[in-house]
């Protein structure tokens, strides 16, 4: 979990899509560990647009999630994460080649993933690693309070369900067998975008109809829960490599820090609402990542409208709950249009010199299929406890994260997004935190 340079296939909750229509399934990987999905991460920080924090402003009508209010938060969190951008010096042979190429079409260069500000360009990418090391969220906020006498950690439990009760709320923990009762007077559910509304679920919020069909009593009406479910969707147009493309990235790997990805590109397709919604980004990875070896170009619509749903099955806290993301199922099909011209952009830089000779002849194995067959996604679900406004027929939770109908209990996650931002989430994740902390401090 620590080598902050590719991917990792280790402490999984192994979520899947099911069978689908047509393709194989999908599968949704999420960490099962302290620190999150952060501990297993991409470690590419992004922070998105101004328009991204303003609509969720105007959507919750609460001023603090504004692009202007949100700055000293955001800026709290790139400190605590450790960000940084990689320079010039750190660039491997595959990644220079990209940038080389970029320039080659004419993007602007652009190093400003974690700039609210940045607009279209092709840059290296800012990043949460330390000396090589994935510089998780843990370590960044728990770490520092470790030593304190306010703070305990139950490690190996499983959060089940909470209750409210005469003085606050009781949170039933499954934790070796046995369960645990924990009181407070109010809490913060943290259990990420499938884990938080599945809690709540459990404990009878959400739709009365589909709580009653998973065989659990209905306490309160808020049919939100788990619905609003949404993510990015990518596809990869995959290449074969080169001799040359693997003796440059082991030669560079004997003597550096050699990471799969390290540029990324920030493109306005001809649907975008505001500065760009497409990401498009190179990968070389090795055997043992989660990429499986891929020599690629990602592709992923930024902006995504499609949208599906999460709910559990039954009460067990171990079940996996039932994941549809609704990926593509837009009307009007933008999501896929998006990608698509992503797509044809992505061939126009592997065509560039000099990374044509480079990176090889494509082999996209689903080359003759519909991008429905063969898409995957960026890991970035949001939206299943969505903040709003409190007549919206959706919202979960207020602006402050606090839970409709229920006293005390509050969401501080990316499920609490009501639209993705035009980022990778990990840094919102922790902007979520830190202004959510601020609410509850205050
Ligand atoms: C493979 C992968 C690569 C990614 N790469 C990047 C990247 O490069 N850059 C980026 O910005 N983002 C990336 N992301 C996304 C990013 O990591 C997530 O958006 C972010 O971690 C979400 O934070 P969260 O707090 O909402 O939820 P999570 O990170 O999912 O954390 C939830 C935590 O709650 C725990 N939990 C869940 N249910 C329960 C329960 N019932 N009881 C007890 N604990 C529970 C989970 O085990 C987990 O520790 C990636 C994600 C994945 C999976």
């Amino acid at each position: 979990l620590l080598d902050g340079g590719a991917l990792v296939t280790s402490h999984e909750w192994g979520y899947a899509s099911g069978q689908l229509a047509g393709r194989e399934p999908i599968a949704f990987q999420r960490a099962r560990v302290m620190g999150g999905c952060s501990a297993h991460n991409g470690c590419v920080v992004a922070v998105g647009c101004p328009e991204d924090y303003d609509r969720w402003a105007a959507l919750t009508g609460d001023g603090r999630w504004s692009s202007v209010s949100v700055r000293p938060a955001l800026t709290r969190a790139l400190e605590r994460m450790r960000v940084r951008t990689y320079g010039e010096d750190e660039v491997g042979p595959f990644h220079g080649a990209c940038l080389a190429a970029a320039a080659f079409l004419g993007v602007p260069r652009a190093d400003d993933l974690d700039d609210l500000d940045g607009g279209v360009g092709f840059g290296t990418e800012s990043v949460n690693i330390e000396a090589g090391v994935r510089f998780n969220a843990s370590f960044a906020y728990v770490d520092p309070a470790r030593d304190g006498d306010n703070l305990t950690i139950l490690d190996r439990a499983i959060c089940d369900r909470l209750r409210q009760t005469d003085t606050g709320v009781e949170v039933t923990v499954q934790r070796d067998g046995e369960e645990v009762r924990i009181e407070a007077g109010r809490i913060v559910l943290a259990a990420g975008a499938y884990g938080t509304p599945a809690i709540l679920e459990r404990s009878g919020v959400g739709d009365p109809a589909l709580l009653r069909s998973a065989g659990i009593e209905p306490l309160v009406d808020l049919p939100g829960v788990g619905r609003n479910l949404h993510d990015h969707p990518l596809a990869e147009v995959e290449f074969a490599g080169s001799a040359r493309l693997r003796s440059l990235l082991s030669e560079s790997a004997a003597v550096r820090f050699t990471p799969e990805e390290q540029t990324l590109g920030k493109l306005r397709s001809s649907r975008a609402s505001g500065p760009y919604d497409l990401h498009v980004f190179p990968v070389a990875a090795n055997e043992h990542s989660l990429l499986a070896g891929r020599v690629a170009l990602a592709v992923a619509a930024m902006e995504p409208l499609s949208r599906g749903s999460l709910h559990v099955t039954g009460p067990d806290p171990e079940a996996a709950p039932r994941i549809d993301h609704g990926y593509l199922t837009d009307d009007g099909g933008a999501d896929l249009a998006v990608i698509e011209e992503g797509i044809e952009w992505a061939r126009e830089l592997a065509a560039a010199e000099p990374l044509r000779e480079l990176i090889g002849r494509e082999i996209t194995p689903s080359l003759d299929r519909r991008v429905s067959a063969y898409h995957a996604h960026y890991f970035h679900p949001v939206g299943t406890c969505a903040m709003g406004d409190m007549a919206a027929a959706l919202a979960v939770c207020d602006g402050e994260g606090r839970v409709f109908g229920l006293d005390g209990v509050y969401v501080a996650d990316c499920s609490l997004m009501p639209v993705v931002p035009r980022a990778n989430t990990n840094l919102p994740a922790v902007l979520v935190g830190e202004v959510i902390a601020d609410a509850l401090l205050a």
